[in-house]
């Protein structure tokens, strides 16, 4: 977003020009002279547009659409349609130029494109999450011109890549955002190399100690690798030569993102993960030889170096979801390494690294036009069945369409593919809504399953029927798809709708009893019960959880009216507490008025806050407040597993935050130690440790074995990161313990 005013210099104009011929150049040759002409258009509209505005850098706003467009030709690889819109993407949001100016100067096309890349405006108050509003905007023109999401990735890499200059807390919600929406859409979308940048910047803003940690390691061990790679390929090369294709081979040293989520998962030092990096060769082959070339490549490698059979995956025969194609296998390489090998076409390796842009370039060839086709055709029903809340649209729209596939089969052996984690009743809804409706007993390779049972690769799955069956409540718990889901709840809604006839039916017989008229006091009751509209009170009604009989006695009738005895004492509302109204949550709150924390620079004891139990921050951590609906602040560590939703959606509710110096406070912990049992005195070495010579208090202890090993959780009670991590680390030095893990949540 624009920041100052100040208009264009002659230095600055004259850099402008140089990057603004510099990319016509490059871009030339794909142009036709009508193209040029545009292209010239929209950098002059653009340039008037901005001239008096500046990023937060200071310089010019208008490199930052040159950028884009830059980006969106060379790194994602789209022609001049989309340079047009990328330099006029900000214009209708930022500048007075209007859209119908654009649809009037560039045509129908470029303005339904550039329309798609403007933020809704205006109305942000009317939204419970403009960024969610916004997402599905973009979602909606995705389906008519995939170029607005592709031009919305660059806008944002770019974003990302010159973040430096934001404040911190803008940062964070930034590289929320782009967790929560932008990485997965562009893995989903197959822009590789765009997903594991914005993991990298993400991390890098989130966890900077531990990204650079990482950095320099990766830095120290890089020439070492680039050895390991010839020495890997050199008693290859023959033999591959003589297959006469040509190929290049690469050493992929693994991005430092996927490196800290290796080491997360698996909890192991950077040392001890294996696959650093991947071996690459990319062969020159025409299209007809690609998946023979493959194999034999596969073969020749095999043969030197012995492979682990669990880690082939063949995504040529069968590609994924976003098109990727390849061949992985791992082998032991020379020094009894384990190395991953990637082989795959120039052409796959295109698609791989620009995903959808590419993918366009080879239609045609073989199954690839259609996994793309497919993948919209999903989006087009999330979009058709979802109703109009943004935020249910767009956590539909993660887990359906974000997700990797697992593909399973009908009885007559059609495939069909879910999204990974999705049950039996998932793949009945697949089927047919009605199919799902009434699903009652659900096979598996003809065995029996639970409705909730999760698809496996080559599953093939048959679905009995009844029609006395309809979907519940709970099923709604069962299911993953956004179409399941949406059509249980509909089928819930119109069930309820039913049942809230039978409850208006009772009401109307009660109050025609009274001699109450309906019209006259169905507000009234409304109002008394606090249920948000009619239906829901006849909803309750019907449910029993008002009871016309008994509820009504506190009332009397008054000129027709429904008016409250005087002695009687209505029964209080219920509460509509805090859902994390926990014992925990309350011996937070107390703690609470000895932590100094500020929000915005202010000491947050005026606002009151209290800590989330999602993540239980300890003095030191990285943290933000969030304001909440119901709860004033809550403080959250910003790696909390909640942090990217919050940040991400309601980023306007999120509030700067930070301790002071260094108060007395107490905050509890909660660790799982796990070791060999060395039998009696692991429960007296760690008291010893820990209280005795540490003098940090243990709140709670338990420990429990099974089999020669044993699991601990111990509760310790800290005053800041640094006490928490001098526990840890004396932890790990008690012989017979192995692993110390701090836990996010407490209970
Ligand atoms: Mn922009």
């Amino acid at each position: 977003m624009p920041v100052s005013n100040t208009a264009i210099n002659d230095i600055e104009k004259k850099q402008l020009n140089t990057v603004f011929r510099r990319l016509k150049r490059s871009i030339a040759p794909s142009c036709s002279g009508d193209d040029i002409k545009k292209i010239n258009l929209a950098y002059k509209v653009a340039y008037e547009g901005h001239a008096m505005q500046r990023r937060k850098s200071g310089e010019p706003y208008l490199f930052h659409p040159l950028e884009v467009a830059r980006i969106c030709y060379e790194e994602i690889g789209l022609g001049p349609t989309a340079i047009v819109c990328a330099i006029l993407h900000d214009v209708v949001e930022d500048t007075p130029y209007t859209l119908e100016q654009i649809v009037k100067n560039f045509g129908p096309k470029i303005g339904l494109i550039v329309d798609g890349l403007t933020k809704l405006d205006g109305m942000y108050n009317n939204f419970e999450s403009p960024q969610a509003e916004n997402f599905k905007k973009v979602i909606s023109t995705l389906v008519e011109d995939v170029r607005v999401v592709l031009i919305k990735m660059a806008d944002r890499v770019h974003n990302m890549r010159t973040l430096g200059a934001m404040p911190r807390h803008k940062q964070l919600k930034i590289a929320a955002e782009t967790e929560y929406i932008y990485a997965p859409l562009a893995h989903r979308l197959g822009l590789y190399k765009l997903k594991t940048e914005f993991q990298d910047i993400i991390m890098r803003i989130q966890e900077p100690e531990v990204y650079e940690e990482l950095q320099s390691k990766l830095e120290a061990t890089e020439r070492q690798r680039n050895k390991y790679i010839k020495e890997f390929i050199s008693p290859l090369r023959e033999t591959l030569d003589e297959t006469g294709v040509s190929f290049r081979v690469l050493g992929r040293p693994k991005s430092i993102s996927s490196i800290y989520n290796k080491i997360q998962t698996k909890k192991v030092p950077f040392e001890e993960i294996y696959d650093l990096f991947a071996v690459r060769v990319i062969l020159d082959v025409e299209s007809a030889r690609e998946k023979t070339a493959c194999w034999q490549f596969y073969s020749i490698i095999t043969d030197v170096y012995r492979p682990i059979p669990e880690r082939l995956k063949d995504w040529i025969t069968t590609p994924k979801g976003n098109g990727y194609e390849s061949l992985h296998t791992t082998v032991i390489g020379p020094k009894g390494k384990y190395v991953e090998v990637q082989i795959r076409t120039e052409r796959m390796d295109e698609i791989a690294e620009r995903g959808f842009a590419a993918h366009w370039k080879y239609k045609g060839v073989k199954s690839q036009s259609s996994v793309f086709d497919i993948w919209l055709d999903n989006v087009r029903d999330i979009l058709d069945t979802s109703n109009s809340d943004a935020l249910e649209f767009v956590n539909d729209f993660k887990t359906n369409l974000f997700s990797e596939e697992v593909y399973v089969f009908t009885p007559k052996g059609d495939m069909r593919i879910l999204p990974q984690g999705a049950t039996a009743l998932d793949f009945a809804f697949d089927i047919h809504s009605e199919v799902g409706y009434h699903a009652t007993a659900l096979k598996v390779n003809n065995k029996l399953v639970p409705m909730g049972y999760e698809l496996q690769n080559g599953d093939q799955v048959s679905v009995t029927t009844s029609k006395n069956q309809k979907p519940t409540e709970d099923w709604l718990k069962i299911v993953v798809t956004g179409k399941a889901r949406s059509k249980i709840r509909s089928s819930m809604k119109e069930e309820r709708r039913k049942q809230g006839e039978l409850g208006k039916e009772a009401l109307m017989r009660k109050l025609k009893s009274m001699k109450a008229p309906f019209e006259d006091n169905v507000d009234i009751l409304v109002k008394h019960f606090e249920t948000t509209s009619r239906a829901e009170l006849f909803y309750a009604i019907a449910m029993e959880e008002i009871n016309p009989s008994t509820d009504f006695k506190i009332f009397k009738v008054v000129d027709h009216k429904l008016v409250l005895k005087e002695e009687s004492n209505p029964e209080k509302p219920i509460q509509q507490g805090d859902p994390e109204d926990t014992k925990a949550a309350l011996e937070r709150r107390i703690r609470k008025t000895n932590a100094k924390i500020l929000v915005n620079g202010e000491p947050a004891d005026t606002y009151g806050y209290s800590f989330g139990h999602c993540c239980n921050p300890v003095e030191g951590d990285s943290i933000f407040a969030y304001l909440t609906n119901w709860a004033g602040l809550k403080i959250h560590r910003t790696n909390c597993k909640n942090a990217t939703n919050l940040l991400a959606n309601y980023g306007y509710r999120v509030l700067k935050a930070e301790w002071v110096g260094d108060m007395k406070n107490n905050f509890i912990v909660d660790l799982v130690v796990t070791g060999v049992d060395s039998g009696i005195g692991v429960i007296q070495k760690i008291t010893e440790r820990i209280s005795v010579q540490l003098g940090i208090n243990i709140r709670s202890f338990s420990i429990a074995g099974d089999e020669g090993y044993f699991e601990g959780k111990i509760g310790v009670v800290v005053m800041n990161t640094d006490q928490l991590n001098q526990a840890i680390k004396a932890l790990r030095e008690i012989e017979g313990i192995s692993n110390v893990v701090r836990i996010e949540k407490t209970e």
